[in-house]
């Protein structure tokens, strides 16, 4: 089994890398990619657990990026997490990121939920990651939100349609797709049936998108099967993973996910993000 979406402490997940690397190999997973949001912080300390196990680790990322009403998430996959601008970039990202959050933390106290950065002491940390997982999560702590209601309070409150939503700084989707392929990998369209509002796979084809993840937990039979003919028409490698948290009842591995995805990506990252 294989997945190649999950995340960690480095961004908003709740398990350590190398404690989800551990988790990964119980699983049976033999090949693992780590997908923080807009972070490589946590790429080394996987790899260097992943090589304790018989898991091959790949080296990854998920940048979230803006077009038109959506967001076009892009997963990287094979990217040298020490280059230089890749880090920039996500450095860049990030600091835009902390002051998002303590803006959202002000809306929601115009709305009564007493929450300010003080809250957060690992915000003392600069290279910290706050994201609306972790005010979500420290609501519900403080006992300001049920647990029971986190879902529709999410919805409520700090969805993009929601009270208290700052929208992210956002880079557009082809500056991630040059990030990603700069760093040497290969740039992935994430999960495709997420994406609301109209988008173009030809453009991000253009732009150098190499990949699209087909299997996907919320994904439908229907929605695979269109991925799947999508990805073929454009000559795309087919990916897929759990966009796995840590959270509720999420397990990590998914089957149906091709062995042969890991070597595709592999030789699409070393063509300079292009299949075939
Ligand atoms: P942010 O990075 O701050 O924009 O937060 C995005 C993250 O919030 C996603 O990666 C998910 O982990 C989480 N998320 C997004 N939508 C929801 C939702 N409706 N309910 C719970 N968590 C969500
Ligand atoms: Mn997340
Ligand atoms: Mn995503
Ligand atoms: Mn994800």
């Amino acid at each position: 089994m294989i997945d190649l979406h999950v995340h960690s402490t480095a961004s908003d997940g709740l398990d350590p890398p190398e404690l989800l690397v551990a988790k990964a190999a119980q699983a049976g997973i033999t090949v693992l990619s780590l997908t923080d949001h807009d972070t490589v912080a946590g790429v080394a300390a996987a790899a260097q657990a992943a090589a304790a196990y018989p898991v091959t680790f790949i080296p990854g990322i998920e940048i979230t990026t803006d077009y038109l009403d959506t967001e076009v998430h892009l997963l990287g996959y094979f990217i040298d997490h020490t280059h230089p601008g890749l880090i920039q970039g996500c450095a860049d990202i990030h600091n835009q990121r902390r002051e998002r959050a303590k803006e959202i933390l002000a809306k929601l106290r115009s709305f009564g939920y007493e929450l300010d950065w003080t809250d957060f002491p690992e915000a003392a940390d600069p290279h910290s990651f706050i994201g609306r997982s972790h005010i979500m999560d420290k609501l519900v702590e403080k006992g300001l939100v049920a647990p029971h209601n986190r879902d529709l309070f999410f919805d409520a409150f700090l969805a993009k349609t929601g009270k208290a939503y700052i929208p992210h700084y956002y880079i557009t989707p082809r500056r991630g797709i040059e990030l990603i392929v700069e760093a040497g990998g290969v740039a992935v369209l994430a999960h495709p049936g997420r994406m609301i509002g109209d988008w173009d796979l030809q453009e991000l084809v253009n732009y150098g998108i190499g990949g699209i993840e087909v299997w996907y937990p919320s994904h439908s039979a229907a929605e695979v099967a269109r991925y799947l003919e999508l990805g073929r028409k454009y000559g795309l490698v087919l990916t897929g993973g759990t966009d796995y948290h840590g959270r509720g009842t999420q397990v990590l591995g998914m089957p149906g996910i091709p062995e042969q995805t890991a070597a595709l990506l592999k030789e699409a990252a070393s063509k300079g993000g292009k299949h075939g």
